[in-house]
């Protein structure tokens, strides 16, 4: 079946006697056993297993043409189980962009037992000369952020099986819709469905999908149910309503935009316009070859100081002066300064979530802002 079509009915678990066409919130913490000791429903404790939350996996393994997804209570502890999985003493290599919460946990829970590189993952050639004994996992972040810069996930895939690394891919920005790592050659594909899987800035959520039920599978799942960081079921209701319309979100969200990229890409007051589907970006023509569109997420450069940028922010009325992605409200950032002091992304930099609302008052809205 096509997206559209398996983001609606691929979740569809339950044959309630009652005959439910969506599924209800179940929120009982324990399950019946049967004479035998057994778990007849298939269930035995929630957080272990809920049919909210293994309907969420079931759909999301679907979308990502992977073997099976774990389900986390953020995407950060999605990520944060990948290192913890992995052996004391083990080296990540890891985007020089990485998201600044995943870079956080390395730079901070893990120093004394993970060790790491920062590299720039778009210059594939240099990326074997970081590879030492004890590197084990390659993780890839693609689209990123802020820059938007894209990795060409098929190459650094190879890279990863001659060295036998885990392969993992951060795909939160483009989401299933527009990108599916695991058909490129990733083992897990990682996304923070808080973002556009949730898609109306109500839930926080996580996931990892997964190309084969492998040993680093059994792994995480040990992870996932032993330490618990599990959505609650209605966390997974949200998610799973969400996800029926994620198809059609994100074809507006890419329709949108891309005629905000051209229009501010055209502006006397912008200096540069990062967003994948304009034919300037340094990494157009892998962004054709990965990726089914451009999504909804761009980054400008304005002329001027941060104070400039601080005002445009400032002055805006129909965008969201406020962090995150991914909800059909456009949200608007001056990044360095959510990142803080230790933040490389320039100063002028404003970040922008392009929601759903009618593309003529964004434009608008930014024509203004921008004076
Ligand atoms: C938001 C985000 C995360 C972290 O997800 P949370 O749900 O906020 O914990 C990880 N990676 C990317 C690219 C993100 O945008």
């Amino acid at each position: 079946m096509k997206p559209e079509t398996t983001a609606i009915h691929a979740s569809n678990l339950v044959k309630a006697v009652t005959g439910d066409v969506t599924s209800p919130i179940h929120l009982s913490t324990t399950y019946f056993r049967g004479e035998d000791g057994g778990y007849p429903g298939g269930h035995m404790y929630s957080r272990v297993s809920n049919p909210n939350r293994s309907a969420l996996e079931k759909v999301i393994t679907e979308l990502e043409g992977g073997a099976d997804t774990c389900a986390f209570s953020s995407g950060n502890t999605a990520g944060m189980a990948i290192f913890q999985a992995l052996k004391p003493g083990s080296h990540i290599i890891a985007p020089d962009d990485m998201y600044w919460g995943f870079k956080k946990q390395l730079l901070t829970i893990f120093a004394d037992t993970l060790s790491f590189d920062f590299v720039d993952l778009t210059e594939v050639d240099n990326v074997e000369n970081y590879i030492k004994a004890n590197t084990v996992l390659l993780w890839v972040e693609t689209p990123s952020n802020p820059l938007l810069k894209i990795c060409d996930i098929e190459v650094l895939g190879k890279i990863a099986k001659k060295h036998e690394l885990i392969f993992a891919v951060d795909s939160t920005f483009a989401s299933p819709i527009l990108q599916n790592p695991i058909a490129l050659g990733a083992d897990i594909v990682m996304h923070s469905t808080t973002k556009y899987i949730g898609g109306h800035s109500d839930v926080l959520g996580g996931s990892l999908t997964f190309a084969a039920k492998n040993e680093f599978f059994d792994k995480i799942k040990n992870i996932q149910e032993t330490g618990g960081a599990v959505p609650s079921p209605f966390d997974c209701f949200l998610l799973l309503r969400s996800i029926k319309t994620l198809a059609y979100r994100i074809k507006g969200h890419c329709e949108n935009a891309e005629k905000l990229a051209n229009y501010l890409n055209e502006h006397s007051k912008v200096e540069a316009v990062y967003y994948p589907g304009l034919p300037s970006h340094p990494q157009h023509e892998i962004v054709k070859k990965q990726m089914k569109g451009f999504g909804g997420m761009l980054s400008i450069l304005t002329k001027g100081d941060a104070d400039f940028a601080r005002k445009v922010v400032n002055s805006v009325k129909v965008f969201s002066q406020a962090t995150s992605l991914g909800g059909v409200e456009s949200l608007i950032e001056h990044r360095a300064s959510v990142e803080g002091p230790t933040s490389k992304t320039p100063q002028n930099l404003i970040r922008i979530s392009v929601g759903l609302e009618h593309i003529d008052d964004l434009i608008a809205d930014l024509e203004q802002a921008l004076g």
